[in-house]
């Protein structure tokens, strides 16, 4: 059995498994989908400390990985479809049917990008428009006019990013004020290709005869008016689903998904020995630092409870 089990890669996990493996509790990391977690698909992280110059997301994650694995982490892929939780074992199964037993628990499987369910949107997905990555995806609407939606820190960090590539890039948000920090707000403003399309939202994604996203049906929200906008790409930047379903059963969620962790603390569970840390527990804050912050916490309590219960 594994002293602990850390699930993610992402900020949260990998300071989890540096502080688990310092403390020479070997920890198994396992990894899923998106190695790395959120920060490997933005371009340059500003706000992380110690990097003046700012760092690219991909780079910062393969560092905190190094860093892990340098002290005895070790990594395994496994995508985590159910759980079962009792104070002296902790077993987790795997999509392909694979268990793990361990002592102790680190939950970091972050969040996931939120969908629109408007029609066309999953028929234009992955190479015909459609996308949450406009770091991955970006320089294929090279000379093209696209559209961003959202108004938060990530719809101005994807819109300010495609300037790079795109002819124009049309930025539709639901309201008439960015959620943006005010920063990242006057840098989209301000920016000559970006036009803000306010108190809009999208209605449908359409397709053009080659198969391919050719626009989509916008509408003012405060006028009514419906309108259609030509565009090659469709970036969606409206937040995030926390990624906590194969443990609802276990563990108390709220009603948007996110752990609620136990009174007093930001990491512990209603289950000894059962941690949780980054996205997945946090609706507030949702930063790179506060992730790592709280992946320190959580192998701290979990190194605590295991120096207790041995
Ligand atoms: P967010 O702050 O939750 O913003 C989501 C945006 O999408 C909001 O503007 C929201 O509109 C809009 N939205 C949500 N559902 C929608 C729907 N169904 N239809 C249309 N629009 C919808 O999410 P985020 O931008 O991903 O940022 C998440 C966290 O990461 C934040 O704390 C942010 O500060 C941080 N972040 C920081 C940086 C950076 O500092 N460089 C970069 C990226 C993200 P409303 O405003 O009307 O709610």
């Amino acid at each position: 059995m594994e002293n602990v089990i850390i699930l993610g890669t992402g900020c949260a996990g990998l300071t989890a498994a540096i502080y688990a493996a310092r403390a020479n509790l070997e920890p198994l990391v396992l990894e899923g989908s998106q190695p790395g977690g959120q920060l490997t698909t933005t371009s340059e992280v500003e706000n992380f400390p110690g990097w003046p110059e700012g760092i690219d997301g991909f780079t910062l994650m393969d560092k905190l990985r190094q860093q892990a694995t340098r002290f005895g982490a070790r990594t395994d892929y496994a995508r985590i479809s159910s759980v079962h939780f009792c104070e002296d074992k902790k077993v987790l199964t795997a999509e392909d049917g694979k268990t793990f037993e361990a002592k102790s628990v680190i939950i970091a499987t972050g969040a996931s990008p939120r969908l629109l369910d408007i029609p066309g949107e999953k028929e234009m997905f992955g190479g015909k428009g459609v996308t949450t990555c406009a770091t991955c995806d970006g320089a294929f609407y090279r000379d093209m006019e696209v559209i961003v939606v959202g108004g938060g820190d990530s719809a101005c960090e994807e819109a300010l990013f495609l300037t790079h590539f795109c002819s124009k890039i049309h930025l539709l948000h639901r309201r008439d004020e960015l959620r943006a920090s005010s920063i990242m707000g006057d840098r989209v403003k301000a920016h000559e290709k970006i036009q803000i399309h306010w108190d809009t939202i999208p209605l449908e994604v359409l397709a053009g005869e080659d198969g391919l996203m050719r626009g989509a049906r916008i509408k003012n929200v405060k006028s009514g008016e419906e309108s259609e906008l030509a565009a090659k790409g469709f970036f969606l930047a409206i937040g995030h689903i926390p990624n906590t379903e194969p443990f609802a059963k276990e563990l108390d969620t709220d009603h948007n998904g996110y752990f609620i962790p136990c009174a007093g603390s930001q990491v512990r569970t209603k289950v000894p020995g059962v941690f949780v840390a980054g996205d997945c527990a946090d609706h507030v804050f949702r930063q790179a630092i506060t992730a790592a912050g709280m992946g320190c916490q959580a192998a701290m309590e979990a190194e605590r409870w295991l120096a207790e219960h041995e």
